[in-house]
């Protein structure tokens, strides 16, 4: 099959990440009769500096017409005193707003070879692990596009203390539509999963929190086959830490899906290795539209010196096989790449163990992509 891919390397170590994983695509195709055609688009800070504006429209409207999208990072020092609406990260918001992707989906497990980086404790992992394994692999589908970051905002006048204005308010709304299409991807999400299903609000105390409770009942009714649970964000944050082992998927607001995801990433041991996911509606019998990075963002500190760990942008270009092209096994084949690239030993400086007795090569972000290239030839 053949597929548009719109790339945005962007800024800082985007360009050093994105090529392994273009050059990683290339090697599926190759090997699975797929053609990937790569439409190279600026946004964020390069983008400024070339046409003055963090997303030109000629961006958007390109990357609206490619199949999916695979970002880099985007941002840097040079361009942090811009006024906020011309800063690099508007790229991001413009990009998620107009390619229409409401489900972010952060995957977050540990993996056996890196287990040392997890800062939670062996026998406090295997006590939530159904396997008995020190582990866990869960998936946090954080809703994008609305809720107290897009809600109605502002500032009452009215004086406080001597000040004025003298208060400030943000609002949580949410309506069917919009709780609906999260869930519904978070259950397609958990049904190739372990078919457990997470809701995680305040409904002890909001009003928006019980109505996602109201919608994901009728929902779930749709789901027979997945366990529906749920959770007050408040506990959830500390079963993360206490029992990770006991998620499978967990479906939750903008504002607590942000919290939550960053929790849930520390659990893993390096931002290095996590992949996210942003997905729009599901076309029927077409391509599912979605944007595909790196959860970190563009390491200036790093930049430019071949030690950036290129792999959660390339589990990125894996989910985007699986997300929105289909490709399950070609996904998968690339996970395999990355998990035998860790099984020998290979790591980049964020993941490696520094233990004097460490059998482990420390290897740079070129060297890193060129051998997960080697374990899918
Ligand atoms: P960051 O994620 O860029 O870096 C945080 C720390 O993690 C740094 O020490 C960095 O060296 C390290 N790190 C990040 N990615 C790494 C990788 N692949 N391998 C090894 N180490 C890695 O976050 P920050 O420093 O807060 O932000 C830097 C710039 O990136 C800012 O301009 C910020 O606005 C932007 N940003 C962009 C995105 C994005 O494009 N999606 C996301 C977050 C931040």
């Amino acid at each position: 099959m053949k597929f548009s891919i719109a790339v945005i390397a962007g800024d800082g170590i985007g360009p050093e990440v994105i090529a392994p994983a273009l050059e990683i695509l290339d090697a599926i195709g190759d090997k699975y009769g797929h053609i990937f055609n790569y439409v190279e688009l600026e946004a964020g800070g390069l983008a400024i500096d070339h046409s003055g504006e963090p997303l030109p429209k000629e961006t958007l409207e390109t990357a609206k017409q490619c199949d999916a999208l695979l970002l880099g990072a985007v941002g840097g020092p040079k361009w942090d005193t811009l006024p906020g609406h011309l800063r690099p990260e508007r790229a991001l918001l413009g990009l998620r707003a107009g390619l229409g992707v409401f489900a972010n989906l952060r995957p977050a497990a540990l993996l056996a070879q890196l287990k040392s980086a997890c800062p939670v404790k062996d026998e406090v992992l295997i006590a939530s692990n159904s396997e008995g394994k020190a582990s866990f692999d869960l998936l946090i589908v954080r809703e994008l596009t609305g809720g107290l970051y897009f809600g109605k905002r502002g500032r009452i006048d009215e004086p406080s203390n001597g000040h004025s204005p003298g208060a400030a308010f943000d609002t949580e709304t949410y309506s069917w539509a919009e709780i609906e299409r999260v869930l519904r991807a978070g259950y397609e999400a958990a049904a190739v999963r372990r078919k457990k299903l997470c809701v995680v609000d305040k409904a002890n105390v909001l009003e928006s929190s019980r109505f996602w409770r109201e919608v994901a009942a009728v929902v779930s009714k749709d789901y027979r086959d997945i366990e529906t649970s749920y959770l007050y964000v408040d506990n959830a944050a500390m079963q993360l830490i206490r029992a990770p082992g006991q998620f499978d998927v967990i479906v939750t607001s903008n504002l607590f899906g942000d919290i939550l995801s960053d929790e849930a990433s520390v659990l893993t041991g390096s931002i290095g290795m996590l992949a996210s996911a942003s997905l729009g509606a599901p076309v029927q019998g077409g391509i599912r539209p979605g944007m595909y990075e790196p959860i970190h963002g563009s390491a200036p500190d790093i930049a430019g010196k071949d030690i950036a760990n290129p792999l959660a942008t390339i589990l990125s270009a894996a989910m985007m096989l699986r997300y929105s092209f289909g490709l399950e096994k070609e996904a998968a084949a690339i996970e395999t790449a990355v998990n035998n690239v860790l099984d020998q030993g290979l790591r980049t400086g964020d993941i490696a163990s520094r233990s004097a007795t460490s059998s482990e090569k420390i290897v740079g972000t070129k060297a890193m992509g060129e051998a997960v290239l080697k374990a899918i030839l």
